[in-house]
C-alpha cells in the first residue's frame, strides 16, 4: 500500500514537472549546429580553435589542474568523447586512458601520425608521482611532441586537413587560418634553432622527462631528473643531481613551471641557474599556448 502511494506521488511529480516545463525550444539553448571537436590536450585545442575559428566547437574536458597525458575521464566524459563529431588525439602514447576504452575510429584523428617513424622510445622509465595525480611512468614513447615546433606544425596541418574533410564548405577559411598559425610556428622554430646553435651542445638539466623531442630538434644536450617545480628537492634528490652533473657539467636547469624559490637556491649552490620552459599541455593561467611558447623561447634566448 505504502509503495503504491509512493509510486503515485512520484508519477504525479513527474507529470507535474512535465507540464511546468516550457516548450523545449525555449527551455534548452539551441544545440549548436557546429561540429563538436573533442581534444585530448591544450595544444590541440589551441590549434583547432585557431584553424576552426567560428566554424567548430572545440571541447577540451580535462580539468585545468591535471596533466592531460595521465588524466582519466569519467564515464560521462568518455560518452561525450564517443559522441563527438571528431576526436583529436595527440598520438605517441599520449592519453593513456584511450587505450582502455572504445572510441569511434572513423572520427578519430591521430595528429602525430605524420612523424610516427620519428617517435622516441622510452625504456626503463621510473615510476613516480606528480602530487595528487597519483603514480605513473613515462614508458612507451616520448609524448610531448609539440615542443619540436616542426612536429607541432605537422600536428596543426593534420588538424587543418581533418577539419577541411569534415566541413568542405569552409576549406578556404581553414587554410587561411592555418597559414597564419604556420607562420608563427615557423618563427618559433627558427628562433629555437638559433638558440640551439648558440648553446652548441652544452650540457643542461631538466626537471622532468618531457623534453626529448625539443632536445633532439634543437640539439640540446639534456639529462633529466624526476622533480616537480613546486616541490623542494630532498637531500636524496640533490645527491642524484650531483651524481649526474659530475659527468654532465650543466650550468642550466630547465623547469616545467615556475620553481619554488628554495629549489632555485638549492641548485644555485651547485652552480646551476634556472630557466622555465613550460610545455603548456593544459590551459595556462594567462595568455594562450602561443604566448607561453614565446615566453619559453625568450627565456632560452637569455641563456648563455
Ligand atoms: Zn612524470
Amino acid at each position: 500500500m505504502r509503495n503504491t502511494l509512493a509510486l503515485t506521488l512520484i508519477t504525479a511529480a513527474l507529470i507535474c514537472g512535465c507540464k511546468k516545463a516550457p516548450p523545449t525550444s525555449e527551455a534548452t539553448p539551441k544545440k549548436s549546429s557546429r561540429p563538436q571537436i573533442f581534444v585530448t590536450n591544450y595544444p590541440l585545442a589551441y590549434f583547432a580553435e585557431r584553424i576552426g575559428s567560428t566554424e567548430v566547437d572545440v571541447v577540451f574536458p580535462a580539468p585545468k589542474d591535471q596533466d592531460p597525458a595521465f588524466w582519466q575521464p569519467n564515464d560521462a566524459q568518455i560518452a561525450a568523447f564517443q559522441q563527438a563529431d571528431m576526436i583529436l588525439m595527440n598520438g605517441a602514447t599520449y592519453s593513456k586512458w584511450a587505450e582502455k576504452v572504445t572510441l569511434p575510429e572513423s572520427r578519430m584523428v591521430d595528429t602525430s601520425s605524420g612523424f610516427h617513424d620519428r617517435f622516441i622510445e622510452i625504456k626503463d622509465a621510473v615510476t613516480h608521482s606528480h602530487g595528487k595525480d597519483g603514480t605513473h611512468s613515462h614508458n612507451g614513447t616520448a609524448f610531448t611532441t609539440w615542443l619540436d615546433f616542426d612536429q607541432a606544425l605537422s600536428q596543426a596541418d593534420a588538424i587543418c586537413a581533418a577539419l577541411q574533410k569534415l566541413k568542405p564548405e569552409s576549406i578556404e577559411m581553414f587554410a587561411l587560418n592555418f597559414d597564419l598559425l604556420k607562420r608563427e610556428l615557423l618563427e618559433l622554430d627558427a628562433r629555437m634553432q638559433t638558440v640551439g646553435k648558440k648553446l652548441a651542445d652544452q650540457p643542461m638539466m631538466a626537471s622532468h622527462p618531457i623534453y626529448q623531442y625539443w632536445a633532439r630538434r634543437y640539439h640540446i644536450n639534456l639529462k633529466h631528473v624526476l622533480w616537480e617545480p613546486e616541490e623542494v628537492p630532498t637531500e636524496a634528490q640533490m645527491d642524484d643531481l650531483k651524481k649526474i652533473i659530475a659527468t654532465h657539467p650543466a650550468k642550466w636547469f630547465v623547469w616545467e613551471g615556475e620553481p619554488a624559490k628554495e629549489s632555485v637556491e638549492k641548485i644555485k649552490a651547485l652552480n646551476l641557474s634556472s630557466v622555465v620552459f613550460d610545455p603548456c599541455a593544459n590551459v595556462p593561467d594567462k595568455g594562450t599556448w602561443l604566448d607561453v611558447m614565446k615566453e619559453n623561447v625568450k627565456a632560452m634566448e637569455a641563456v648563455e
